[in-house]
């Protein structure tokens, strides 16, 4: 293998101009918000072309958020599974815990530089209105967040973060009372308060240009990671792995090694209890025997969607809060069709049992998003070679899933 270079290659440069992934992405949004949008895109290049703008969102990274993460060889985890040097990039070790605040920092900070003094967000566990509402309070934005009530009941904790951090916590009675329903709440609004409000989309998801957007505010995971793995091993990893709820934390991992021909990358979503439509939320893993995922558009893009034979959004299940929802992120739905990305599912079980053994064998309490990437891990190690490198995006940890987690003893 030739030697590889210590920054990657130019990136393929899609979305097109019309925000498409290949066939997927675009805008399919109500004619008020298409304006909206295009202010926002229009914003947001700006921004990118502005060193200015990348000056101040680096500090904050770093002086805020706690970047760069470590890339931490798992010494005892690679020598029990007797397989692959198995690598963790520590994304939760950021600020509130997982790999959010990259974005919302990202996103924030146009906001501010957009005029814009209030800001909107959904939220299904309370992660991403945490995040939302630490980086409001920072920048001193109003903050209002959106939750099914169901969630708030579920999540009671992080409603008290959200309220201390200053922000507002508007419950969402309708439909299932979960995230879909918050995000239809919030986009009303946003349509309603435009001129004042930034709508703060928590994932790669939602109409063009947010999943570029909150892909590049998520760029710095990989750009890291490529550097510290070479710097660490002299060579780049063979498999990259990182779980799929969206999709943010996992294309941050895969985007800087996109042009690296050699490295696999393999996204693992939520398998949930069952097969069957309405027991998983596995959109892309569907050869792997789950029912109900076909293209369709959901709140604002053209994507893998779970429903039913009539077109019917479907109910998802996952343990995992961060992963229980019926859409996937564009261009994973692109890097599926083209093969570069392999997509797999993991079940609420086996995703447990992962992070008991990352907890004995590490020291580390993954959240239980991140612990269905290490169950993939796990199940694979036996087949691969020991001289083989991966990397697996720790993307959050798991303080909040104790509830869960504590069932286990
Ligand atoms: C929200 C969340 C996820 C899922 O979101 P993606 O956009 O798929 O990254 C994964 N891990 C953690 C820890 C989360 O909080």
């Amino acid at each position: 293998m030739s030697t590889p270079k210590a920054t990657p290659e130019a990136a393929p440069t899609w979305p097109d101009v019309r925000g498409r992934f290949g066939a997927y992405g675009g805008r399919y949004v109500p004619e008020t918000l298409v304006t909206p949008l295009e202010e926002l895109e229009h914003a947001y290049a700006e921004a990118q072309a502005d060193a200015g703008f990348h000056r101040e969102l680096d500090f904050l990274l770093r002086t805020f958020a706690g970047r760069p993460t470590p890339l931490q060889f798992a010494e005892r985890l690679t020598a029990h599974l007797g397989g692959p040097q198995i690598y963790l990039k520590r994304e939760d070790l950021l600020h509130t815990g997982s790999h959010k605040i990259n974005n919302c920092l990202g996103q924030g900070l146009l906001a501010a530089r957009m005029g814009k003094r209030r800001v909107i967000a959904e939220t299904g566990a309370g992660q991403h209105g945490v995040a939302t509402a630490t980086v409001a309070a920072r920048f001193g934005l109003e903050c209002v967040v959106y939750m099914g009530t169901a969630d708030m009941e579920r999540q009671r904790l992080n409603v008290y973060r959200m309220r201390l951090l200053g922000a507002e916590v508007v419950g969402v009675e309708s439909g299932s009372r979960t995230l879909k329903d918050a995000i239809n709440e919030a986009m009303r609004d946003w349509v309603t308060n435009v001129r004042t409000t930034h709508y703060l989309l928590g994932s790669v998801l939602g109409a063009h240009p947010y999943p570029q957007m909150v892909r590049d505010f998520h760029k710095v995971i990989g750009a890291e990671a490529r550097a510290q793995i070479l710097a660490d091993s002299g060579r780049l990893p063979d498999l990259l792995v990182a779980c799929v709820g969206g999709g943010s934390n996992a294309i941050g991992l895969f985007h800087a090694f996109l042009e690296d021909a050699g490295v696999k990358m393999l996204g693992v979503e939520a398998g949930g209890s069952g097969h069957k439509l309405g027991e998983h939320a596995a959109r892309l893993a569907a050869s792997t025997g789950f029912a109900g995922a076909r293209p369709g558009v959901l709140q604002g893009t053209y994507t893998y969607v779970l429903q039913t034979d009539d077109g019917q959004i479907s109910t998802t299940h996952s343990i995992s809060a961060g992963l229980d929802y019926p859409a996937v992120g564009p261009e994973h739905a692109l890097l599926a069709e083209q093969k570069r990305a392999e997509y797999t599912a993991v079940s609420d079980d086996a995703a447990l049992d992962a992070a008991h053994t990352l907890a004995r064998l590490e020291g580390i309490i993954p959240a239980l998003e991140s612990a269905h990437g290490l169950a993939e891990v796990i199940a694979r190690a036996p087949k691969m070679r020991r001289d083989e490198i991966v990397i697996l995006n720790l993307s959050g940890r798991g303080d909040k899933d104790m509830d869960i987690l504590a069932r286990l003893l």
